[in-house]
């Protein structure tokens, strides 16, 4: 690396001097001629050049290398080589290789410990984002980006304001309050703009004393919370269901009981009536609580698929005997197809009963005066599928998603007066569930519906 002129000049200049002051001496005393003498200073100044060459431009090499350490990005290596002069300059290059190598390490290591915690941030299930002291987002990891990119039209999250990113004045309202200095601050909001989503977060002061403008003041930790908000939405109106589904028959028998106490006292007529009555309702609340008892029962062993073989021929033969005074009450008749299920299926013979019968008698109570119901099976590599189709009045498109939820009806009343707690295909998608198997529900409404369940065939 050559020198800059103007020091080269300087330099040379500097250690020309003596020997030019020295000619120019002799030049002034006359004992030396003028012509002469310019010629011998011009000499000491080329020699000065010549020696003061080589140190300037190892000095300038020594500066260049200085300024690299200070401009260095974050991320670059630090690629030094010994030096291979000795002397003075030559004991400053070699500290300065000492210094490159030891301020390389010490990158590496910095930058190795950055990526690692961004590894580990990236790893987290939960969103987490840290922002400066304006507001602004400094970086986001992975499962902050997949779920803010793109929202409110903001692709790039880094450096945009959070009001800018999440439109939730309870989080803007927490992460102002802790850059003002309040305490650790937990809120909740719920995304409405693609799914609903409700997040937990927890907004905390990130205090570091040296901390700049631009440094990671605020950290945001989100938790989804939708599961357990939706799960305690669910608990809380199953209560309120079962609570209202036996408060009906309960009503009912306080008011039959005090009218046998009082109006129909003597009536002996009305007295059989309202036993009658009674009875009814009492059945009821024992169907809705052994419903119940059931659902919970399965949904405790779901995650255990049963594994006996069971004869599903039979089970849905003896199913549809056992239907057979309902049927025949409802003028329904009940034809079985069964001819493929030569093999077992997987499964727990109860449940699989239970299953068919709820199947098979909706198909009986919903099926329409004189028609029929066809229960047939298929095959298909080690999957057998279970069809139940009715005649009935179908059921319209809106309610078919819903209709495996515990007390949906699409008629109530309806569903009362023929006996039903609607809890069957709750039952029905349970127990399906536990044998790894699905229940499909086709319908046309005027026309019929068809329940399919797959189960797996016993190896
Ligand atoms: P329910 O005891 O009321 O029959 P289910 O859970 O068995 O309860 O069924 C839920 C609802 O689905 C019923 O109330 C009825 O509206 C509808 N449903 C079930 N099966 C049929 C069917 N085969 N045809 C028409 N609607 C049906």
């Amino acid at each position: 690396m050559t020198p800059k002129p103007k020091h080269l000049f300087m330099a040379a200049l500097v250690f020309s001097a003596p020997g030019a002051i020295a000619l120019i001496a002799l030049i002034a005393t006359d004992r030396l001629s003028p012509g002469i003498g310019i010629v011998a200073i011009l000499f000491v100044l080329a020699g000065a050049s010549a020696i003061v060459f080589y140190p300037l431009s190892r000095l300038r090499q020594v500066s260049r290398r200085l300024e690299a350490l200070i401009d260095l990005p974050p991320d670059a290596v630090v690629d030094a080589s010994p030096p291979d002069d000795s002397g003075a300059i030559g004991d400053v290059a070699a500290t300065l290789f000492r210094l490159e190598r030891s301020w390389g390490r010490d990158r590496k290591q910095l930058s190795d410990g950055v990526r690692a915690a961004q590894l580990l941030f990236d790893a987290l299930p939960d969103p987490l984002v840290t922002l400066d002291s304006q507001a602004r987002l400094i970086y986001a990891n992975a499962a902050a980006r997949t779920l803010l990119e793109g929202r409110n039209g903001v692709d790039d999250l880094v450096g945009r304001d959070l009001s800018a990113v999440i439109r939730q004045p309870a989080i803007l309202q927490a992460v102002s309050e802790v850059q003002e200095g309040l305490p650790t601050r937990t809120v909740e909001f719920t995304f409405t703009d693609r799914v609903d989503q409700s997040f937990e977060a927890r907004v905390e002061p990130i205090r570091a004393d040296s901390a700049s403008e631009d440094d990671a003041h605020t950290l945001i930790l989100m938790h989804d919370v939708t599961a357990l908000r939706r799960a305690e939405q669910m608990r809380a109106d199953f209560v309120a269901n079962v609570s209202h589904e036996l408060r009906t028959p309960l009503t009912s028998l306080v008011g039959f009981i005090e009218t046998l106490r009082g109006p129909a006292k003597d009536d002996t007529a009305a007295q059989a009536r309202f036993l009658d009555l009674m009875e009814t309702q009492s059945t009821r609340m024992t169907r809705i609580v052994n419903d119940l008892l059931s659902l919970s029962r399965i949904e405790m062993n779901e995650h255990t698929p049963p594994s006996d073989a069971v004869d599903l021929k039979q089970t849905i033969a003896t199913v549809a005997d056992l239907l057979a005074p309902q049927s025949r009450a409802r003028n329904v008749g009940v034809e079985l197809a069964l001819d493929a299920l030569i093999l077992p299926v997987m499964g727990q013979a109860d449940e699989l009963a239970q299953l068919f019968q709820n199947l098979i008698e909706n198909a009986i109570k919903y099926g329409r005066d004189g028609s029929n119901v066809r229960v047939e099976a298929t095959i298909q590599d080690d999957t057998a599928r279970i069809s139940v189709i009715d005649q009935g009045e179908g059921i319209a498109r809106e309610h078919i998603s819903r209709l495996t939820e515990r007390f949906y009806r699409v008629d109530t009343a309806r569903s009362r007066e023929l006996g039903g707690t609607g809890l069957g295909l709750a039952i029905v998608k349970h127990i399906a569930n536990r044998h790894r198997g699905e229940l499909t529900i086709q319908s046309e409404p005027g026309v019929g519906s068809t329940f399919t369940v797959t189960l797996r065939l016993s190896d």
